[in-house]
């Protein structure tokens, strides 16, 4: 028997997948073949980068050896913040699991180089949902406003595009920082790419040369050649359980850039006076560095999980962010799926493909800070890892699913085809478009 019926006999007989959901499925990857070596491309070009980095900083098997205490000269430790800060092309890094998850290193890069008096400025809208209480957007304890920071915010347009002219008018004498998001996160405006974001932060610095611009950088690390760095931004921030840490880091966040904001951060994380001198790494720097050897290509399978997903469910009739023929600039793909029924049947499908509490139905809950009930798939090996295959969304009109990661291509592409098969299974797809 040839390989390809093999594979199609494992869909079929282990999986439980019915053939034309198969058949289907297979169809639309044929067609991607372009798009796949593309991404391909941009894989080999990253792992180069990373590999580079790893050789001249001299990474030896003394760099994963655990510290404790205090972690006074830990070799792994500085030696891995030298390698992101030249992977990123910064002047420095704090990479550190002490710093929690992506939410907390944009809190500390943010509440480190801003003081009272400072405003802070989004020129690209509301910025993810955590960050308001950061912010003070929402009121919280310790959040930015109770600081004496003030905040304002410029939305794009409806197209997606800057207000050039609002951003101007809100840059002033107080601005001392600006936040830019990379992804679009769970909106619905477009993911801006590291050509975009060079763009407004020329813009910016022409206005005011010595404001910070910050990208928080989550879900868009390798997804192109370039980071942001390169397109002048003074600092990027994002988590270790997102691309960078390549499924392998089981906690953690970054933040790379310039030497004096990378100083300050280090000074907020651990002690005025300490900066990045302490910090205990534990013996989990095998799994930082290992997981950054692999990022640029789990990256990659994400990617085409992705696209595979925006092909397949636009040519079922869906509305899907982005559409099956655009660019790539982060590893979010949203489907609209319009109704309640689809969006579990959706997410029990992932959860069925997933390698961990694979057993186990998802139910829609009333998560805190949520104004609907939400659904939520992840059967991952690091807790709610989303560069893991995993899908969630609210329970409310226009019923979109959000999907992302894959820790291998060929993963992603399993939760895919489940998901279409609980679909199809309870008749919620249009048959005669496959
Ligand atoms: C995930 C994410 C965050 C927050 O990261 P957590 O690890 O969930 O705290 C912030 N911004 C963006 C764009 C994200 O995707």
């Amino acid at each position: 028997m040839r390989i390809d019926d093999k594979i199609k006999q494992q869909y079929l007989l282990n999986m439980g997948i019915d053939e034309q959901v198969y058949t289907f499925a297979r169809t639309v990857e044929t067609e991607l073949k372009q798009r796949f070596e593309e991404i391909d491309a941009i894989a080999e070009y990253n792992q180069l980068k990373v590999t580079a980095a790893l050789q001249k900083n001299r990474v030896s098997a003394e760099c994963f050896q655990a510290s404790s205490g205090y972690g006074y000269n830990d070799l792994g430790r500085d030696t891995l913040e030298q390698v992101y800060a030249d992977v990123f092309r910064a002047e420095d890094a704090l990479v550190r699991p002490q710093i929690t998850c992506g939410t907390h290193a944009l809190a500390l890069a943010l509440m480190s180089n801003l003081r009272p008096g400072d405003e802070l400025l989004s020129p690209v809208g509301k910025p993810y949902d955590t960050l308001e209480e950061v912010i003070g957007i929402r009121p919280s304890k310790g959040s930015l406003a109770e600081y004496g920071v003030t905040y304002r915010q410029v939305d794009l347009f409806e197209d997606g595009s800057f207000d050039f002219e609002k951003i101007k008018k809100a840059i002033c004498e107080k601005t001392k920082l600006v936040t830019i998001q990379r992804s679009k996160g769970y909106q619905t405006r477009p993911t801006l790419s590291v050509e975009r974001i060079e763009e407004l932060i020329t813009f910016i610095k022409g206005i005011k040369p010595d404001v910070i611009c910050m990208v928080d950088n989550c879900y868009g690390e390798f997804v192109e050649e370039r980071e942001p760095v390169e397109a002048g931004a003074d600092m990027v921030v994002g988590s270790l359980i997102k691309n960078p840490g390549g499924g392998l880091a089981p906690v953690g966040g970054y933040i790379a850039g310039k030497r004096k904001c990378v100083e300050n951060a280090a000074y907020r994380l651990t002690s005025p006076g300490l900066g990045k001198e302490v910090g205990a790494s534990l013996g989990i720097m095998q799994s930082f560095y290992q997981g950054l050897f692999l990022a640029p290509t789990v990256t990659a399978g994400a990617l085409k999980g992705a696209i595979f997903a925006a092909n397949i469910y636009e040519k079922l009739g869906f509305d899907v962010i982005p559409n099956a023929e655009e660019k790539r600039h982060d590893i979010i793909q949203a489907v609209t799926l319009g109704t309640p029924e689809r969006l579990i049947a959706f997410c029990e499908g992932i959860q069925r493909a997933a390698p961990v509490d694979s057993y186990v139905t998802p139910e829609p809950w009333d998560m805190p800070g949520y104004d609907a009930k939400v659904i939520m798939a992840a059967g991952a090996f690091v807790q709610g890892s989303s560069i893991e295959l995993s899908a969630d969304g609210p329970l409310k009109p226009p019923y979109a699913v959000y999907f992302q990661g894959g820790l291998t291509w060929y993963h992603a592409k399993l939760g895919i085809i489940w998901s279409l098969q609980k679909l199809y299974e309870r008749d919620l797809v249009d048959k005669t478009r496959m």
